[in-house]
């Protein structure tokens, strides 16, 4: 069955009664090439378990299924369930769980589903949930590998910008901290249906937790982040002070510590120095 040809899609959908749920980000693949790109760049080979997020009718699953061990989908509209049984009919390497992603157990999924496998997600993310979703695979600390999706253009440069330069933001920080993330390739309107307004982009985020904070300073370093980039008109020094209650000159030595300018704005930050900055508030300014 041809997923990517749209009068069979039209077909299988109306048989099912079905229409697309724009609340639920439903914009489905039917551009044949996309899939095997997303599947090939996306770690779906023998050796994986690929977890995806959003089946819509398996265009996607299809693909993992073909070069992963095994897939597991979480899909949270149940009315695609009997269309899934139908379009995925010929796999036996596919488990399709009929959740929401924001509430199943992903690492029960995984150690029950990927016994002695990697693991690897992948994903034409609902647009309404991207940052959500991201973060919580990687707040999360699953045992995965890395993390291919599909997101709308925009999203995509803010993913993978430069900590420290105007594109970034507390989420390109989120992601830094947990992974190094690349934009792969682009994707126009066109290859959806039905077709959303703008381009989308797909990125890989590969997990390499590189700093190393304990539970405290990681907890701080979110926190921190989140008012900087909250308030981002404002100097870090005043963010911090009205958000999270420190005396502007105890955020002055902090800096001054660290040798970076009093009227610092948190997008002007790197990494490296975010990541000192809740060290030293953690080991003597709280
Ligand atoms: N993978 C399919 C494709 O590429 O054609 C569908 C992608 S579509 C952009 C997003 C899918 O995610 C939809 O099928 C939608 O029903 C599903 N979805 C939306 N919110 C979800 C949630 N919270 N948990 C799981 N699936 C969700």
């Amino acid at each position: 069955m041809n997923l990517t040809n749209i009068n069979t899609v039209r077909e299988i959908l109306s048989r099912h009664g079905f229409n697309f749920s724009k609340g639920l980000g439903q914009n489905f693949i039917i551009n044949p090439d996309i899939c095997p790109k997303i599947a090939e760049n996306g770690n779906a080979r023998s050796g994986y378990g690929v977890l995806e997020i959003g089946t819509g009718i398996g265009v996607l699953t299809k693909e993992l299924a073909l070069r992963a061990d095994k897939v597991s989908a979480i899909e949270i509209d149940k009315r695609l369930m009997p269309v899934l049984a139908e379009t995925l009919a010929d796999f036996d390497n596919i488990k399709i769980y009929n959740e929401d992603v924001m509430k199943a157990d992903l690492r029960k999924i995984i150690s029950d589903d990927f016994k002695g496998l990697k693991t690897a997600v992948c994903a034409n993310l609902p647009y309404y949930i991207t940052s959500p979703v991201i973060m919580m695979l990687l707040e999360n600390n699953l045992p995965v590998e890395s993390i291919t999706v599909m997101v709308q253009k925009e999203a995509a440069q803010r993913l993978c910008a430069e900590v420290g330069t105007r594109e970034s933001g507390a989420i390109t920080v989120g992601v830094n901290y947990y992974g190094t993330a690349k934009q792969l390739f682009s994707v126009s309107h066109g290859s959806f249906m039905p077709s959303p307004n703008v381009d989308s982009a797909v990125i890989r985020i590969d997990i390499d937790k590189k700093y190393n904070l304990n539970e405290e300073q990681e907890k701080f370093f979110f926190r921190m982040v989140k008012s900087g980039f909250s308030q981002r008109r404002k100097t870090l020094a005043n963010a911090m002070s009205s958000l999270m209650g420190f005396s502007k000159n105890d955020v002055y030595s902090a800096l001054q510590s660290l040798d970076i300018s009093e009227s610092v704005r948190m997008e002007a930050l790197k990494m490296e120095q975010l990541i000192q900055l809740a060290i030293k508030f953690t080991e003597g300014y709280l």
